[in-house]
């Protein structure tokens, strides 16, 4: 199997060398994406530390609360983040803290990256609780044998994920809409564009979804698809508007 080293869409800022595993990962041996929280304030603090010799430890990614996406580490490289899971996992940095949320820029990036591990690694862009099922992982969910980090990344973000990734079902792999309803849009496509637009363009489904209020009686499971990602949407944007006020 071969893959990609890196994510086009992030900044290359090598870890140092003795933060991180040899080149010995295998594609179709990556069973999970764990998810993190850094415990940390700034991205620039997280590029610190594993630069230094010190630290011992790595990620593959680290995502800013503005969304900025940093990788440390090549994707054919073990980095050091969850013991004895390192060598079939990659792992995703989170600037903040536990008990929070991610902010909404930061949601939407570590979700477009998810799901572009998702795709390159064959890995479901779905949530489990258990290292034993392949998909999205909270770092303490992986237990004692994964470092023993039971409040990483917290409950808030994993909630998160779970209520954004299961309305996240990419549009062909819905089933084709059998029947025709006269139900009516609680939103005007107008609305869910601002709601997108606020939240930092979160979803590019959104436009295969926005073409069922295009026709007259639109099939209700494109409008159950849209609805479920309009509450994701402003659930983050309500989340960014409450903190601009605080
Ligand atoms: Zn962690």
């Amino acid at each position: 199997m071969t893959y990609p080293l890196r994510y086009p869409d992030a900044q290359f800022i090598p870890a140092y060398v003795g933060n991180h595993g040899p080149r010995s990962m295998i594609g179709a041996d990556i069973r999970r994406i764990v998810v993190h929280i850094a415990q940390g304030g700034t991205i620039n603090g997280l590029i610190a530390w594993f630069k230094d010799p010190k630290a011992k430890v790595s990620s593959h990614f680290a995502i800013a609360q503005d969304g900025e996406v940093v990788q440390f580490v090549e994707l054919d490289t073990v980095a050091w983040a969850e013991a004895a899971y390192n060598e079939t996992s990659i792992s995703i940095e989170h600037v903040g803290f536990t008990g929070h949320q991610l902010t909404g820029p930061q949601l939407a990036a570590s979700l477009k990256l998810i799901r572009w591990l998702s795709h390159e690694f064959d890995v479901p862009a779905k949530r489990t609780a258990s290292p034993d099922i392949p998909g999205v992982i909270g770092h303490g969910e992986l237990g004692v044998l994964g470092g023993n980090h039971p409040d990483c990344p917290g409950a808030p973000i994993l909630s998160q994920l779970t209520h954004v990734l299961s309305a996240d079902q990419p549009p062909h792999t819905l089933d084709p809409p059998t029947k025709e309803t006269a139900v009516k849009l609680p939103f005007t496509v107008a609305q869910l564009k601002v709601f997108v637009a606020e939240a930092g363009a979160l979803f590019v489904y959104v436009n295969d979804f926005v073409k069922a209020d295009h026709i007259t009686g639109t099939p209700l499971i494109w409008l159950n698809a849209a609805a479920a990602i309009v509450t994701a949407v402003s659930h983050s944007v309500n989340k960014v508007a409450a903190k601009k006020t605080t």
